[in-house]
């Protein structure tokens, strides 16, 4: 009895201790300390090379991460969602269930079925890594692209997608305010182009090829979330102007998707790829100044940072778009402009 009740603490220990290293270890994660110290320098040097003066480094960190950011009462709903999606609501049986390997296999096996040629060519295998690489990353992009759209443009997912919206403040932990329905999705729909990708570029180059990886993520991924994906969901207004805010997204090109401004809705779905926003007329390039936005959810009927708000009603909401009354909170879809 008493080893039983030891054992199951050693368990439960080992446990706890293997996901706070996950979470604050791993170089891919968006809290490990590499990437929250690296979010922090980049918003430091960025200040300081548009002539902030800085006074000393406490008043610089209060200034760009206001403490209200990690203890008021949205950042108070960030911190619960974070700890249930880590803990209870985890999205990794949904690459079990996809099983990428096997898509991946499947979709090799259609290729080389439907062109006669079991391997398509044979490069370097540092050229063959490399496109590998870049494939997988676009076929991320993509399947983020869709995946977003879809929950803004369809009602029944945008009651779920909505939880993410509700920030009122942002920092690193709005990366992980999502209803598990919406992770759900988006792990399914980039675990789909995830295998789509592997098995197009298996039959390309050979099965042995795989992607350039950081602790298990894409390289290509991993640098621009040290570099851009880990400030979107920060206050600091880092803006990618003229062409290259058509190519690629910068944090204000994300901050610009969660203004409670209705100017601003049906902008900027994408991760770090602005092509696909520029390609379908979702792009809204940001100033360079920051317009000072308002972030949230308009006329909401319920608070949306209880427990309840963040888990039990986007479902009932989103059940009730089935029915024949609609909830009349529909998603907020106008059209984008050029600049915000
Ligand atoms: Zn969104
Ligand atoms: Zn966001």
């Amino acid at each position: 009895m008493l080893q039983n009740a030891i054992d199951m603490l050693t368990n439960g220990l080992a446990y706890a201790l293997g996901l706070a290293a996950n979470v604050l270890i791993r170089p891919s994660s968006f809290l490990s300390v590499w990437m929250l110290w690296a979010t922090f320098a980049i918003a430091v040097l960025w200040y300081r090379r548009n002539g902030s003066r800085v006074r000393s480094w406490k008043v610089l960190r209060r200034g760009l991460f206001p403490r209200h950011h990690l203890t008021g009462r949205s950042a108070r709903a960030d911190w619960l969602l974070t700890v249930l999606n880590h803990l209870v609501f985890t999205t990794g049986f949904i690459a079990t269930l996809l099983s990428l390997a096997t898509l991946g296999g499947s979709v090799r096996h259609l290729l080389a079925d439907l062109t006669g040629v079991s391997q398509a060519t044979v490069i370097a295998p540092w050229a063959a890594q490399a496109l590998t690489t870049l494939m997988a990353f676009v076929a991320y992009e993509f399947a983020y692209y869709v995946d977003h759209w879809l929950k803004h443009q369809v009602p029944f997912l945008w009651h779920f997608h909505k939880v993410h919206h509700t920030a009122e403040t942002l920092s690193p932990l709005v990366n992980f305010r999502m209803h598990p329905i919406d992770g759900y999705l988006f792990a399914a729909l980039t675990g789909l182009a995830g295998g789509a990708s592997m098995g197009v570029s298996t039959w390309l180059f050979g099965s042995e090829v795989l992607p350039f990886s950081i602790g298990g993520s894409n390289l290509i991924l991993v640098t621009f979330a040290y570099l851009v994906i880990s400030l979107q969901h920060t206050h600091a207004w880092i803006p990618f102007t003229g062409r290259l805010g058509h190519v690629l997204l910068s944090p204000a090109h994300h901050q610009i998707h969660h203004s409670a401004d209705p100017r601003h809705y049906n902008s900027n779905y994408g991760s770090v790829i602005a092509l696909f926003d520029w390609l379908f007329g979702t792009l809204r390039v940001p100033s360079k100044t920051s317009p000072r936005l308002r972030f949230g959810v308009n006329d909401l009927t319920h608070d949306p940072h209880s427990l309840a708000g963040l888990l039990i009603v986007p479902v009932r909401d989103a059940l009730g778009e089935l029915g024949p009354q609609q909830s009349g909170d529909s998603p907020p879809n106008r059209p984008a402009t050029d600049c915000a």
